[in-house]
This record gives structure tokens, sequence and C-alpha cells, in this order.
């Protein structure tokens, strides 16, 4: 059967699409640091504490790392966090008059800022075509047979050169969701899965039955 990865790509977005309530870069960039190794729950609680009390980033780089802890504790290695938080803050205000940049190269000068955070503040907080690959953007590109890459650098490269610049941005928070809702990292629902037919990894995670 001919595979139609751009096909299949729309599908993934129409059936598992992320809304963004928030759009001001300088939260979104703060979320997505919070959001490092922790599931969504606990990011949104913690993001909620900390707006509450520093609304924006002037006011976030004159804290001191302790003020943050409690606030953003449900995320998580907030000792470390906290720092980073402050680092990226009085870097914004000293170098980029508070803002928060908007180019690639520029967002990963930034401590902390790898090429995940970068596109997902491109994409969320300015509308750019970019595409941020997780570890769900990893796992299920190469499980779909989309790519065959080692790293999620390598999935960028190759996904960009089969999917087009508009699908970017909603294909990662698409794929976030089919991730955590159906192809899980661990015992994948094949089963209810709307890309059964055409996945070459369908059904290759059953348990053995027990004799
Ligand atoms: S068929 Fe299974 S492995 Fe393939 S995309 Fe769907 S859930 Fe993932």
């Amino acid at each position: 059967m001919k595979r139609d990865i751009v096909e299949e790509a729309n599908k993934i977005i129409s059936h598992f699409p992320r809304f963004h309530s928030e759009e001001d870069p300088f939260k979104i960039l703060i979320e997505t640091i919070l959001s490092q190794r922790t599931r969504d729950e606990n990011t949104e609680k913690a993001a909620k504490a900390l707006f509450s009390k520093y609304n924006n980033v002037f006011e976030l780089s004159k804290a001191q790392p302790e003020d943050l802890y409690e606030l953003i504790k449900p995320s998580g290695m907030y000792k470390q966090k906290s720092k980073r938080i402050i680092e990226i803050s009085k870097i914004l205000v000293d170098q980029y008059n508070g803002e928060v940049p908007d180019t690639l190269e520029e967002l990963l000068k930034l401590p902390g800022v790898g090429r995940k955070t970068a596109n997902i503040v491109l994409y969320v907080g300015f509308g750019k075509k970019a595409l941020a690959v997780d570890t769900h953007v990893h796992r299920i590109s190469n499980r779909l047979g989309w790519v065959n890459t080692k790293t999620p650098e390598e999935t960028e490269d190759e996904l960009k050169k089969i999917i087009p610049p508009e699908l970017w941005g909603p294909l990662n928070g698409a794929m976030v969701n089919f991730g955590q809702k159906i192809c899980k990292p661990i015992s994948p629902k094949c089963f209810d899965c709307i890309l059964k037919d055409v996945c070459p990894s369908a059904n290759q995670f059953l348990k053995p039955e027990k004799k």
C-alpha cells in the first residue's frame, strides 16, 4: 500500500488537536521550562502559582531562587528550575529590553533552552512555522516509519523534509496528545489507533501470552 505521510499527519492533527490558551511568549517560555520532566497537570499548577505572584519578566528578574521554590514545587526539580527561570529573566531584561527574542539562534543562547523549547516558543508565542520534536514526536515518527532516526534532532531534520511547514506547529501538540492517549511509550493502544492499518509497528508491542 502506498503511504501518504502528509495525510497521516493531518489525521493525527485533526483527531488530537492541542489548543494553547497562553500566547505571551515569556509565559510560554517559562511554562516550557517548568514542563521539563513532568506531567501537564503539574506544569499547569506550577505556572498558575508562579504567574499569580510574578506577572512579568521584570518582576521575575528581581526574585531570588528561594522565592520560587514553594510556587513551582509541583513541577519537580524546583531548585534547578527556579535558578534557570530567574537567570533567563535577568538576561531578557539586561540584553533584550525584557522581550523574548523571536529567532531560533537567539533563543538557543538562553541557558537551558534547547531546540524543543525554542521551537515551541516560536510556534505558540510568535506563530512561526517551527517544529518542536520531543520524546513523543520522536518515538511516534519512528514507529510509523516516517523516519528512521536515533535522536530528536535527526528526527526534526528528517520530518522537515517530508512534512509541509504549515503542519509543523500543530503536529507537535497533536502528537503529544496522541502519544499520551494512544501511542504510549509502553503498551501503545494499537487496537484503538487511527493509523493501525498503515503503521508498520502496529501490534508489535503485545505481551506474549502466558503458557
Ligand atoms: S498502530 Fe500502534 S505503534 Fe502504530 S502509531 Fe498506532 S499506536 Fe503507535
